[in-house]
């Protein structure tokens, strides 16, 4: 899981602006007209969700109007090809390649950190989107929850400890069999070590990376018998170690991909020669 740059709010006011124009089509009139009070209101619980890092209980907008809120809501449905707010969706995308909570898919969706419909207030709100893939999205679904334990990682707003994943390898029957988990991080960040096992249960991610690990090692099947012949089991060590240090500088310290490479590293059976009856 990876932690991403807040987006910049500097188009606050011309988005909501869009998302609120009221507007006349086959006789049907949208939009709302809403007043500098509520714009300023509305700025002000933008202001409020930083303060709280997306903490849904943090913020209280009840006192907005109805109709406002339906507005902003369905002012999302702009963010689609051809919406006057498709810029947004368009600029979220650009600053990830990889979806920031499993690495594997590109995200091409934006997901609601707090769900539209209950927080609508913030359906268009940058900071309370997030680009990720379709699996992650279609998982998380519109979970929200105030449950400590149980609230999504915020990729705009959480410190995640650097090494927060870990992975159970063992090779047997010519398989390799791999279990990935959250790594013990202290009594000190129970809460977030409970938040990010939550998040790899429900998204079904040991599940999903298992699932890449053959594909992915087999690619490096060249080099690691390159690296046996040379050296042996040490040499294979050592090849895994340095490929662990340049995913680890493109996808972070805890993306599965470095951390299943340590693992093998510091694995005596796939060393030696065990990668050859797995891959
Ligand atoms: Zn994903």
């Amino acid at each position: 899981m990876d932690r991403l740059p807040a987006p910049s709010r500097d188009d606050d006011l011309s988005d909501l602006a869009i998302a609120l124009a009221v507007a006349e089509r086959k006789g049907v009139v949208s939009g709302y007209e809403a007043s500098e009070e509520e714009r300023q209101a509305i700025l002000q619980l933008y202001n409020d969700y930083d303060a709280c890092g997306g903490l849904g209980g943090g913020v209280d907008f009840s006192d907005l109007d109805g109709d406002l809120l339906k507005t902003i809501k369905s002012g999302f449905g702009k963010t689609y090809v051809g919406g006057a707010l498709n810029h947004i969706r368009d600029r979220l995308k650009a600053s990830v390649t990889r979806c920031p909570i499993c690495a594997i898919g590109a995200a091409k969706e934006l997901d609601h950190y707090l769900a539209k419909t209950g927080f609508e207030v913030f359906a268009i709100y940058v900071r309370n989107l997030v680009p990720i893939c379709h699996d992650c999205n279609n998982s998380k679904g519109t979970h929200g929850t105030d449950v400590p334990h149980e609230r999504f990682i915020h990729a705009y707003f959480d410190d995640l400890p650097d090494e927060h994943l870990a992975v159970e390898l063992s090779l047997n029957d010519g398989g390799l069999v791999t279990n990935f988990g959250v790594a013990d991080l202290g009594p000190e960040n129970a809460e977030m070590e409970q938040r990010i096992g939550f998040q790899i249960g429900r998204l079904k991610l040991s599940e999903r990376w298992s699932d890449e690990v053959i594909i992915y090692m087999s690619a490096h099947e060249t080099a690691l018998e390159d690296a046996f012949e040379a050296e042996g089991a040490d040499g294979v060590s050592a090849f895994l170690e340095k490929q662990a240090e340049k995913e680890e500088r493109r996808f972070g310290k805890s993306s599965w991909r470095p951390v299943l490479l340590r693992a093998l590293s510091i694995d005596e059976d796939f060393c030696d020669e065990g990668f050859r009856t797995v891959l």
